[in-house]
């Protein structure tokens, strides 16, 4: 399957040619959009692509519009078919991310309608594979919420993560941990941050300029204690980080990534460490469904659904 995937524009289904957008509108020149990342994954055995968590997407999704004061014109009933038509239409039976897009079409930065919604469904393979990655904490300061807050998941915000992974990888890092205004861990350019210090799974806390992830909720909630563990929501400081045994970025994208070193100083023996190895494929087991709880997290694309 190596063609164009087609994109689901305003309700109908065009070519990535089709799908665009004046130079003059808000979305192209303020990037005055709100989006999610979502995945939807192939169940080999129940012959299904499931996509996970998308109620959760769809209400964030309307968070971030309330507070950019704008609207789309679709219920979540029409977005989930959106999302069913898109993959349906491409054929899809395999792993697929799609980026959902709500933006202002009008030119303006005060402007708040018409606005659109695209979805662009693409192959995207997992961060890493057997590895991690080599962070630093990056001297770019994650911007805070009463600035442009992270919490609202727009397009714009996006340029302090291009900033700090560039600044990473021109330094030889793989990618950048972000420190708050106070100081302390924030997160990572598009993924959540999770350590693990004596034993104990720590994440930063919603109210630490970070986006409220949907796979944090996932782990915090579910996959973590099914596996008998605690997660530990608590400020954490940056010298934490280099006497830390384990860490992770989480996220729909990253699913769970392991991270080797930050600023060098190698994590635990320097490997994917154990609690996250085991986190990790607990998690793909819930979002493929080869795990069979939390059916209500998985909506099929194929099988007729009632919600
Ligand atoms: N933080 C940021 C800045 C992100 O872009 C993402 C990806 N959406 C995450 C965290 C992880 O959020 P989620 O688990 O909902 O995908």
């Amino acid at each position: 399957m190596a063609q164009e995937l087609k994109i689901w524009m305003n309700g109908r289904l065009v070519s990535p040619a089709d799908a665009v957008l004046p130079v003059n509108s808000a979305a192209v020149f303020y990037a005055t959009n709100v989006f999610e990342g979502l995945r939807a994954y192939w169940n080999e055995a129940d012959g299904e692509v499931y996509c996970f968590r998308l109620g959760e997407h769809f209400a964030r999704l309307r968070e971030s519009m309330k507070m950019m004061r704008f609207t789309v014109p679709y219920t979540d009933m029409d977005l989930y078919e959106a999302v069913r038509d898109v993959l349906r239409g491409n054929e899809i039976h395999e792993d697929v991310h799609m980026h959902l897009v709500a933006y202002v079409a009008a030119p303006g930065l005060d402007s708040t309608s018409p606005t659109g919604l695209y979805i662009n469904p693409r192959r995207r393979a997992r961060i890493t594979e057997g590895s991690g990655l080599k962070c630093c904490i990056t001297s770019w300061q994650r911007t805070s919420d009463n600035a442009i807050p992270i919490r609202l998941k727009c397009g714009a915000n996006y340029q302090n993560g291009r900033l700090a992974t560039l600044q990473a990888k021109a330094d030889g890092y793989d990618a950048p941990i972000f420190l708050n205004q106070q100081g302390t861990v924030a997160e990572g350019s598009g993924a959540t941050f999770f350590m693990v210090r004596r034993g104990q799974l720590i994440t930063p806390p919603i109210t630490s300029d970070i986006l409220e992830s949907i796979t944090r909720t996932t782990l915090i909630d579910a996959v973590a204690p099914a596996l008998g563990m605690e997660v530990v929501e608590r400020d954490i400081a940056r010298t934490e980080l280099y006497v830390a045994d384990e860490a992770f970025f989480c996220g729909s994208g990253y699913e769970i990534t392991p991270i080797l070193s930050v600023d060098r100083f190698p994590l635990g023996d320097g490997g994917v460490g154990p609690i996250t190895q085991r986190l990790l494929t607990a998690y793909m087991n819930v979002v493929r469904g080869t795990d069979r709880r939390f059916p209500e997290w998985r909506m099929p694309v194929y099988k007729p659904v009632t919600v």
